[in-house]
């Protein structure tokens, strides 16, 4: 994969993008990606975020998904327009901890296609990123949509190579396929991966209480293992994880001991050990 233009058709290192300002307030940056779509990258970034802000993180939730941002949704922010300080957009404030932004806050009709090119894309990611009011945050949580087109290479070049992807995968094949050439994608940019994640991996049957494996699993960790990045665990499909996304509730913080919100948690606390051993490396340098 090659994403600059090349004659020779040599692999050219990408360079990161200019740092912004506003970035260098965010201690650790953690992109959401997944190979596919309906895997459930944004429920694991919402309720990663909200994860976050719930054990006292100061957060960011950044969704870039121009074609189809669900993180308004999900977080029960549909319908808001955040406020401005000129030319700086004002998050939404999700809780005392939590700031959003959504490229859902600001098409004006959630019903007509969005048609923009690849360099527009860019231009409005950067704005997101250069042009809001984030303030200090210890973790910023961005979710971009499926695949390694324009959105996840601006946001990886923007945020630059401390950034680091948790990839979202369900069980099946097709979709791990795809995860192989999301962490191939980091390799490419120079950016870690922080975990893969397997999604929709069984079913908790809230009847017996106990999680049934209805179609295989285990494929994201036998492809972490072959890919030497972390396992940070399985999440069932679980009625009430759904049910909370369509209410805009955030699903931690609604039931907290279910296999679900115990799957979802290790992924948190895989993300707070990240944010802070991303500060100590700040204060080293500091
Ligand atoms: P993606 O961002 O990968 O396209 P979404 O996060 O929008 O996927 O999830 C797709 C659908 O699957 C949503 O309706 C969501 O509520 C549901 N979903 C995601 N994860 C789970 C889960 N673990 N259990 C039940 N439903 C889930």
């Amino acid at each position: 994969m090659n994403h600059t233009s090349c004659d020779s058709g040599a692999q050219k290192p990408l360079q990161p993008l200019e740092v912004p300002s506003a970035i260098a307030r965010i201690k650790s940056k953690i992109v959401v990606l997944s190979g596919k779509g309906g895997v459930g990258k944004s429920t694991v970034a919402a309720n990663l975020a909200a994860g976050l802000a719930l054990e006292g993180l100061k957060t960011g939730l950044l969704d870039v998904d121009v074609h189809g941002p669900s993180i308004p949704r999900i977080m029960g922010l549909a319908g808001i327009k955040p406020d401005m300080a000129g030319d700086t957009i004002l998050p939404v404030e999700w809780n005392w901890n939590l700031k959003v932004v959504s490229m859902g806050f600001f098409l004006p009709n959630p019903d007509e296609p969005v048609i923009w090119r690849g360099p527009v894309k860019g231009g409005v990611i950067k704005q997101f990123l250069h042009q809001v009011a984030w303030g200090d945050l210890d973790c910023l949580v961005v979710d971009c949509p499926p695949g390694t087109g324009d959105e996840p290479l601006s946001v990886m070049q923007l945020l630059g190579p401390d950034a680091v992807a948790l990839v979202v995968t369900s069980p099946q094949d097709v979709a791990i396929d795809d995860v192989r050439r999301s962490v191939a994608f980091c390799r490419e940019l120079g950016n870690p991966v922080l975990g893969i994640v397997e999604n929709l991996s069984g079913f908790h049957c809230h009847q017996c209480g106990t999680v049934h494996d209805i179609f295989k699993s285990g494929g994201g960790e036998k492809l972490a293992e072959a890919s030497g990045v972390p396992f940070l665990g399985r999440i069932p499909i679980d009625t009430e994880v759904g049910k909370a996304a369509d209410q805009g509730e955030a699903y931690l913080a609604v039931k907290g001991t279910s296999p679900a919100a115990l799957a979802f948690r290790q992924v948190v606390l895989a993300a707070v050990a990240h944010t802070e051993a991303a500060s100590a490396t700040l204060r080293a340098g500091a």
